[in-house]
């Protein structure tokens, strides 16, 4: 049931119709057809069973039972063709509900004229066919439906004098009228839980799908080997800030820092060793700002840290204390004899000052602090 129920609102319908489905796509689809198609022809065999116990009883020709089977049959095989076909995906409902239940629905009405002994139990099947046709239908879909519907029985009922009936004149009479009742009612409960799970299984590939949309929006905004920001996201966060920062007075700060003599480190260890240096230089800066400051890879072993609400003095201290705690980390335990050391251009936003300046400040900064000797922050 689970199963059936989530291939019925399988995410491939979010693929839309035509050429642009997968090739995989369209045989699940055709898979899902199939197995509605198979519920169908069951839900035919059922009757036909019922109409065959109605002619044990006497109360309709022994030939009304396998005619209704047939015709619902060839019916589904009918659907089935279309669908093996590949016809149905050239639609937005590829599994043409309106269709088949317009079918399904003049076959109950012809039989119903023709063997109006058992008249109730074909239009028992109506009840079936909306429960069914409304799981897919638009409200339109399920209007049209109904008005054909509504003509079909006042054709039926007014214009004809048909004894639409119930069969009860015997025991056997009895008992199939009641099967009826109770088949007709299972379906219809079948089809309430089937729809039921079908909401389910919608939610929850909601919940999926939200979850992978998160995720894109997280990679596509982080750095791969350090999980900072990347360059675009920082850059972002950097125009967000400033603006921010124009808007309520408030001091902001950022710093470029580079790391020291990082080629050397690469050349010294290796450059796995150096990715694994950047790693940690990141998580130690992640372990050590606020929880408001942005940290992004500016390039390279290069980045840029926004320091909202921060005048210069405080950014320089902040800079400083990092500075320290990178260069007293116990870089060691990567390789023997390894130092690692970082340089700091700190800036705070002037008045009207683009972002551009903002950052040049910020580099010029940085330059001095190389050429004074590294391990050292400096500010614009
Ligand atoms: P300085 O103190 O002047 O900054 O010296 P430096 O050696 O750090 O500067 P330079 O710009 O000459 O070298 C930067 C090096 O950083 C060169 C480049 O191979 C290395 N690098 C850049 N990105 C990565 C990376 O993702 N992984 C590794 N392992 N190395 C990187
Ligand atoms: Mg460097
Ligand atoms: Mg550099």
């Amino acid at each position: 049931m689970g199963t059936a129920a989530s291939s019925f609102v399988n995410p491939a319908e979010l693929e839309g119709v035509g050429p642009q489905l997968t090739a995989k796509a369209r045989s699940r689809r055709a898979r899902q057809r199939r197995g509605i198609l198979a519920m169908i022809g069951g839900s035919y065999v059922i009757d036909a069973g019922v109409l065959l116990l109605f002619a044990q009883a006497g109360t309709i020709p022994a030939t009304v039972g396998p005619a209704y089977a047939a015709c619902g049959l060839v019916l589904v095989a009918l659907f089935l063709i279309i669908s093996e076909l590949g016809i149905n995906d050239r639609f937005a409902d590829h599994y043409l509900v309106a269709p088949q239940a317009t079918a399904c629905m003049l076959t109950a009405l012809a039989f119903t004229w023709i063997a109006p002994e058992v008249g109730a139990m074909f239009l028992c099947t109506l009840f079936i066919v909306f429960s069914f046709s409304s799981l897919r239908s638009t409200p339109r879909q399920t209007m049209v439906i109904w008005t054909a519907m509504t003509i079909g029985l006042a054709g039926l009922f007014l214009l004809t004098d048909k004894p639409i009936s119930m069969p009860h004149g015997n025991y056997l009479e009895r008992f199939g009228t009641m099967l009826v009742l109770v088949l007709s009612i299972g379906r219809c409960m079948f089809l309430g839980i089937f729809s039921s799970s079908m909401k389910h299984s919608l939610y929850q590939s909601g919940l999926k799908l939200k979850e992978a949309y998160k995720r894109i929006e997280e990679l596509a905004e982080l750095d791969e080997l350090t999980g900072s920001y990347n360059r675009r996201c920082i850059m972002r966060m950097l125009d967000e800030e400033i603006a921010r920062a124009a808007r309520s007075g408030a001091p902001c700060s950022i710093a470029l820092i580079d790391l020291d003599w990082f080629k050397r480190i690469n050349d010294a260890f290796g450059h796995p060793t150096g990715d694994e240096v950047l790693r940690t230089f990141a998580i130690t800066m992640f372990a050590n700002i606020r929880a408001n400051d942005r940290f992004g890879r500016y390039g390279g072993e290069e980045f840029l840290l926004v320091l909202p609400d921060m005048d210069t003095s405080g950014a320089v201290r902040a800079l400083d204390r990092l500075r320290a705690i990178i260069s007293d980390l116990d870089w060691s335990a990567f390789s023997p004899g390894m130092k690692v050391t970082i340089s700091g251009g700190v800036a705070t936003l002037k008045q009207n000052e683009t972002p551009d300046t903002f950052l040049a400040r910020a580099d010029s900064a940085l330059y001095a602090a190389k050429a004074r000797g590294r391990n050292r922050i400096t500010h614009a």
